[in-house]
């Protein structure tokens, strides 16, 4: 079921209640306090009636007729009396009393017995319910007389028939009206529901550069809006990131694939030395190396995005894991005529992974000494501000132009200065470093310029900060 309909129906049956309830009060309370007036004339007349009583000494008790020319207006007014003994006779009765008795009842005599006024309601067939006082005349302790006042409710069952029917019209008609307005105000207030449908539906077809035009309240309806738009946002740029690293990733394995297949396709053209095979079995197999490690830096950062690499927390004493690597970068710099130094090393302990520390501190160094001209000099250094960790890798090499600082964490990006520079590098190890550095909630900062050199501070929370 629609909402609007479902909004609508929900709104009209929760004021049907609400208008029936109220009806239902409003009316026994209408009829109460009708009555209650009824009473209050009725017991006005009776008090009046035994004033006039006791005014005349009780005794002797006028007849009809004497009463009649006393007060021709009685046949006129709507209450009838009577006067009863304390038997219960009819000792006198007003003349508009016509159509028959109305005899006390035993309550009523109870009642005046007991010395109390009492108020009832009595009903003939045929006729309107008569509402009745009977109020007992007693003097010097003795029950002299009953006084009986009486009227017709007739005019108070038509005023509330009255009332019954004008409800019975109007809460319908008030329903419906209210109805009319409720479906209109649900309809307007989704509307923009639908228009952000429709506009869903066009971006689901295919088009992520499509936004939904906000509406300018900043009510649910807008904040839907802006987060709908801000989640095609994302969307878009990671379809974008993933379009643009498939692409990246093609290229990077092609180069080394059209390398090999190039050199086989010439050295097979004709028979030759042995020493040719081997040359470019050599080169294919360096060309292999490479997309190896392509593949192995793809596969890790995938499983790194799936939340796959296990990681430990554990306390990493970092200045000998520092002295490790600056043995181990000391040999590989060897052959490449690249010294690598240690700077100031304080002592500093990390919470995290060993084994990761060490990737990210061998990745920065291995790119230090990449990017270092020959002869040229790399320093590691260590500090400790009492709050994080920075360790330092510093060189002398081709440096990065300050627009690329940001871009060179991204996959498979490598500056032109950087290609010219190595065949070496998959453009994977930085963004590798970066995954390592966030996991231990901490940055990598570069400070370089194009032909300068290149410093890369890894920053680090300590595992026990003391200022
Ligand atoms: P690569 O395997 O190409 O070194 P990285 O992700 O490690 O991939 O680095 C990305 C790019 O950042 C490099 O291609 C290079 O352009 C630049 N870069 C990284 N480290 C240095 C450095 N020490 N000096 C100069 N450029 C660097």
């Amino acid at each position: 079921m629609p909402l609007r309909v479902r909004l609508t129906l929900w709104y009209g049956t929760a004021l049907a209640l609400v208008l029936i309830i109220f009806s239902v009060v409003l009316y026994v309370i209408t009829a109460r306090s009708l009555r209650d007036t009824v009473d209050e004339s009725l017991e006005d007349t009776a008090m009046t009636a035994v004033r006039s009583l006791e005014e005349r000494g009780f005794l002797p008790l006028i007849n009809e007729e004497e009463l009649l020319s006393q007060f021709p207006e009685l046949t006129r007014i709507d209450k009838f009396f009577q006067i009863f003994s304390p038997s219960g006779t009819i000792t006198i009765r007003s003349p508009n009393i016509k159509q028959h008795e109305v005899p006390l009842s035993r309550t009523a005599l109870d009642a005046t017995f007991a010395g109390q006024k009492i108020f009832e309601s009595a009903k003939y067939p045929k006729e309107p319910p008569l509402r009745l006082i009977s109020v007992p005349i007693v003097y010097r302790g003795n029950l002299l007389y009953i006084v009986q006042v009486g009227t017709s409710m007739e005019s108070v069952g038509e005023t509330l028939q009255r009332f019954l029917v004008l409800l019975v019209v109007a809460i319908p008609i008030a329903l419906a009206v209210s109805l009319a307005g409720g479906w209109f105000l649900a309809g307007r207030a989704l509307r923009p529901v639908d228009k952000i449908t429709l506009a869903a539906q066009r971006i689901a077809a295919g088009d992520l550069s499509q936004r939904l035009s906000m509406p300018a309240a900043h009510d649910e309806i807008g904040r839907l809006a802006a987060t709908f738009n801000n989640m095609i946002g994302r969307l878009d740029t990671s379809f974008r990131q993933i379009r643009q690293f498939t692409s990246d990733a093609s290229h990077e394995l092609r180069t080394p694939l059209t390398v090999m297949k190039g050199e086989t396709d010439l050295v097979l053209r004709r028979p030759r030395l042995l020493d040719d095979y081997k040359s470019v079995l050599e080169s294919n197999l360096e060309e292999i190396d490479r997309m190896t490690r392509i593949v192995d830096e793809l596969l890790f950062l995938s499983r790194a995005d799936m939340g796959e690499v296990r990681v430990e927390s554990l306390p990493v004493a970092m200045e000998s894991l520092v002295e490790d690597i600056h043995r181990q970068a000391k040999l590989l710099a060897q052959d490449r005529n690249i010294e690598v130094l240690l700077g100031t090393i304080m002592p500093v302990v990390v919470q995290g992974d060993d084994l990761r520390l060490r990737e990210l501190l061998l990745n920065l160094v291995e790119n230090a000494m990449k990017y270092s001209y020959s002869g040229g000099k790399v320093e590691i250094a260590l500090l400790n501000d009492g709050r994080e960790a920075r360790l330092s890798v510093t060189d002398y090499g081709i440096g990065i132009a300050p627009a690329d600082h940001k871009k060179i964490f991204q996959r498979f990006f490598r500056t032109d200065v950087a290609r010219g520079h190595t065949k070496k590098g998959t453009g994977l190890g930085l963004a590798i470093c970066a995954w390592i550095a966030e996991l231990h909630k901490g940055r990598i900062e570069v400070k370089s310029d194009l032909g300068q050199g290149s410093a890369f501070t890894v920053v680090l929370p300590l595992a026990h900060p003391t200022a």
